[in-house]
């Protein structure tokens, strides 16, 4: 029988990408909406490592499987690192993409151009069923922030993260690409060997 491994997210397009990446290992993911007992975790940390540490750990022991804590976001230098850890809620509430990307660019359109510089980070952690953490990993993917949205693919910021190498932005790039390019497939790819040394 296949390994499980449960993602510690509630967000479908996040778990739609995740398997997307890891789908060939041949590991049963499950997400938490099989879970009720999972609860919520507080994402109160300071850095997307603690966040995952904590998703990770926190909801590894509620349902007693291993899990992965997947914490991350986009840092805009010139705003001073925002959205940053609150990049999900940078408007308020959890999750309200259309309020987020309005919020931002009303930020953004105060900057010259050349201070739109950004990059996303996604951190994973790998908790056991006992909480006990076996692997932190990291990816990063520089881009800069555009005003208009170009693209309905992705999710979240992609509309107006701009890839300059392809002229195009993560809501335009193919699933494929964007996976190959990204933060999450960045970090994802550490896993890997991990994810097949460590699961039974
Ligand atoms: P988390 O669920 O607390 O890790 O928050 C992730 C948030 O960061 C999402 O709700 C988006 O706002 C943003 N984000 C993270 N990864 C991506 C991505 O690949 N595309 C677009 N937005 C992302």
């Amino acid at each position: 029988m296949p390994a499980t491994l449960v993602l510690g997210t509630r967000n479908l397009k996040k778990r739609k990408e995740i398997e997307e990446i890891l789908g060939d290992l041949g590991i049963v993911l499950h997400d938490l909406s099989m879970y009720p007992q999972a609860g919520e975790v507080v994402e109160d940390g300071d850095t997307f490592e603690a966040n995952a540490r904590k998703k990770a750990s926190e909801t590894a022991k509620a349902i007693g499987q291993w899990v992965l804590g997947e914490d991350s976001g986009l840092v805009v230098p010139a705003l001073g690192g925002r959205p940053g850890v609150y990049s999900a809620r940078y408007a308020g509430t959890q999750g309200d993409d259309a309020a987020n990307n309005r919020k931002l660019v009303a930020e953004l359109t105060a900057l010259p151009e050349e201070k739109r510089d950004a990059y996303y980070v996604c951190t994973a952690a790998l908790a056991d069923a006992t909480g006990r953490v076996h692997a932190i990993v990291d990816g990063r993917c520089g881009g800069r922030m555009i005003l208009e949205p170009r693209g309905a693919g992705g999710f979240g910021y992609d509309p107006y993260f701009l890839v300059p190498e392809y002229h195009q932005t993560f809501g335009e790039l193919s699933a494929r690409v964007k996976h190959a390019l990204s933060h999450r497939g960045r970090a994802l790819l550490h896993l890997r060997p991990i994810l097949r040394q460590i699961l039974p």
